[in-house]
């Protein structure tokens, strides 16, 4: 497994490690083959009808802090909980082939996208395809060499600050040709420290449904 070259890292773990992990996921998911119960029989849309674009944090899970089971409702995650084309299309193809109603934004409290912005990530990957460290300093590349100028062809979508990017991601939503005006979509961000969801007003509010009929009377 893995590429030998002379930049990777004497670590004789790593496999070992990594075939650790297969097995456990392997030992989790057979216990929950064995309670998974009628859920075979679940239809394929969402049985509350509504979505939620959140960050891909490993402390954030959405079934939780938003109290879903399966078949209950879409989750769509990326870095950052970013209103991307890619999640921009998700959001259409849930409401136009499988009717969801509602849709949040979630972002959340200490996310990793608030610590570089493009242009440190630019560098990092230039450098190297290593995995970077950081310090009170700032991010730093392990050196080595290997890395590639296609970094500069990504929009990382950071984060300087959370109630902005809630905000800007809603109004990019809302005022998407492709969706439709009765869509509330509401902002909020999670307190990594209380799990708490706490709503960002100004989010909200940019995300308020109106009817093709008021939008054609404002014009
Ligand atoms: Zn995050």
């Amino acid at each position: 497994m893995g590429r030998k070259t002379p930049f990777v890292e004497p670590n004789t773990d790593k496999e070992t490690s990594m075939s650790t992990i297969v097995n456990e996921v392997l030992a989790a998911n057979q216990a929950y083959v064995s309670s998974f119960g009628d859920k075979g029989k679940l239809p394929m849309p969402p049985g509350r009808r509504f979505a939620i674009l959140t960050c891909m944090d490993a402390r954030l899970d959405p079934a939780k802090y938003a109290g879903l089971a399966e078949g209950d409702a879409h989750v769509i995650r990326n870095a950052g909980g970013r209103a991307s084309d890619d999640a921009i299309r998700s959001l259409v193809i849930s409401y136009k082939l499988l009717g969801t109603r509602e849709w949040f934004v979630v972002h959340h409290t200490d996310c990793g996208m608030e610590t570089f912005t493009d242009d440190v990530m630019r560098k990092l990957l230039r450098s190297s395809l290593k995995t970077a460290s950081v310090d009170a300093s700032g991010w730093h590349d392990a050196g080595g060499g290997g890395g590639s100028p296609e970094c500069e062809h990504i929009s990382w979508l950071t984060i300087p600050n959370q109630e902005q990017s809630v905000l800007e991601d809603v109004q990019r939503i809302r005022s998407h040709p492709l969706v439709p005006g009765e869509i509330p979509i509401y902002g909020y961000i999670y307190d990594v420290k209380s799990g708490k969801l706490i709503e960002v007003p100004a989010a909200t509010a940019a995300g308020k449904p109106f009817h093709a009929e008021m939008r054609a009377m404002a014009a």
